[in-house]
């Protein structure tokens, strides 16, 4: 076998050149959740199959054919997690986190579902998501949207995604609609494809998710759920809406709108772009009230919504907008400069480490020419090489000379060597 292994189809490696702007993006969340005081969640990337089934729903995509299963040795069925709402259910039911209180969570980290490869579309893939339990109005729906929206404004792109809003009605509601809803795909039955007709069983209200152009006129004569929905209902979104409309969030209704999980009920919107192509949707969520009680908890309302990181880092790439600091490299690059100089210099860089916190230091090691320690420090990044040669160690200096400007080579004592360095950061 000369073959060599290779990653798993879909599942991407994260290169060191790439991380920095990955960690850019993490840091610019996790001091979002901070000032919104969210707290984080993390749990096991396996949970019980039954957990999966039967949150997300047996008759969508995700339990039908996206969910790695596999039974481990004692024969009991476990999951790769292909999305975490239901997992943070769990474990704040089992830990007590719901009763009698309102928990605004949130989470990161990856998610698995056997999909077909494209761009925007993997198999192991990164969400960062919110859940926020014990509140059922509108005020918390809105939190978390303008969450997100002053994410877009953090990051620079809000004028390139665009929120769709729907809501789901009550459980009720939905039912009633589901029945006008298969009475129209029956009326049109030879337009329905084959997958839209499995679906008039199993989940009708994801027929008007389908993409399907031969299908577009019939859809556009559905029936709405807008128009079918139970009084505390629309009551709820349209004071969601007016808390949009004072805060200046910008939004299209959406009727077709339903989401790919079945837990969602009365709220639920998208955060979308068209920079993307069909991989357009960056943000998804919206609220889940039955949820809790469906997998045996107390009756507790739940909201939140999950991002893909992958698109949003596809869109911030796209867009450029990823800045320049964002990419990450060292600030100075230290050459020893002889044998002796080889442990001196390991020594002053940690000298140079305790006086400069925030100085991001390469020591050379390995020795070799001036030249090939020069074309190191430079591929480093560095704006400034440090050399600690034999003269240096004998007089308790530093040389050190730009690299990126046409700044003069200067040698100072070390006291001042640091305060340079200093003004660099
Ligand atoms: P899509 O309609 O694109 O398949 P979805 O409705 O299945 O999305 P959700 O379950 O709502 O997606 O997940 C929330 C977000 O996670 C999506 O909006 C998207 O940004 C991201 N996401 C979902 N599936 C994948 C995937 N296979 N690869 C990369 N990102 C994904
Ligand atoms: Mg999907």
């Amino acid at each position: 076998m000369s073959n060599k292994i290779q990653a798993i189809r879909g599942m991407n490696d994260l290169l060191p050149d790439q991380s920095p702007v990955w960690q850019y993006v993490e840091r610019q969340l996790r001091s979002l959740m901070d000032r919104y005081d969210y707290r984080e969640i993390r749990t096991p990337i396996v949970e019980q199959t039954a957990l999966f089934a039967r949150s997300i729903g047996e008759a969508t995509d995700v339990v039908e054919k996206e969910m790695y299963t596999f039974d481990d040795r004692n024969g009991e069925s476990l999951t790769l997690r292909p999305e975490n709402t239901a997992a943070v259910v769990r474990a704040a039911m089992q830990h007590g986190l719901l009763h009698n209180q309102t928990q605004r969570l949130w989470y990161m980290g990856p998610m698995f579902r056997y999909e077909r490869p494209q761009k925007g579309r993997y198999r192991q893939f990164h969400q960062i998501g919110i859940e926020a339990y014990g509140m059922t109005g509108p005020d918390i729906d809105a939190e978390i949207i303008l969450l997100s929206a002053r994410l877009w404004r953090q990051l620079g792109m809000a004028e390139h995604v665009t929120l769709e809003l729907n809501s789901l009605g009550s459980p009720e509601a939905r039912a009633a609609y589901r029945q006008a809803l298969v009475a129209y795909f029956e009326t049109h039955r030879e337009v329905l494809d084959e997958d839209s007709r499995r679906r008039l069983i199993s989940n009708p209200l994801r027929i008007l998710d389908s993409k399907n152009p031969e299908m577009a006129d019939m859809l556009a004569g559905a029936p709405q759920l807008l128009d079918h929905l139970d009084e505390a209902s629309r009551d709820h979104f349209e004071q969601l809406k007016a808390t949009l409309d004072a805060a200046g969030i910008g939004y299209r209704i959406n009727p077709r709108l339903v989401r790919g999980l079945d837990y969602y009920s009365r709220t639920v919107f998208e955060w979308t772009t068209t920079a993307l192509g069909s991989q357009g949707t960056v943000c998804g969520g919206g609220r889940y009230d039955g949820l809790v009680e469906q997998l045996g908890g107390k009756p507790t309302p739940g909201v939140g919504f999950a991002i893909g990181l992958e698109r949003l880092m596809l869109l911030l790439e796209t867009l450029e907008l990823i800045p320049e600091e964002a990419k990450g490299g060292a600030d100075a690059y230290l050459l020893a400069m002889g044998e002796a100089a080889e442990r001196e210099a390991l020594l002053l860089g940690e000298r140079l480490r305790d006086a400069l916190p925030a100085l991001r230091l390469q020591v050379h090691c390995g020795g070799g020419s001036f030249k090939s320690q020069i074309r190191r420090a430079d591929r480093s990044g560095a704006k400034v090489a440090l050399i600690l040669g034999e003269d240096e160690i004998a007089n308790g200096r530093l040389t050190l000379k730009p690299l990126r400007d046409d700044g003069d080579q200067q040698t100072l004592a070390l006291d001042d060597a640091i305060a340079w360095l200093a003004r660099l950061l």
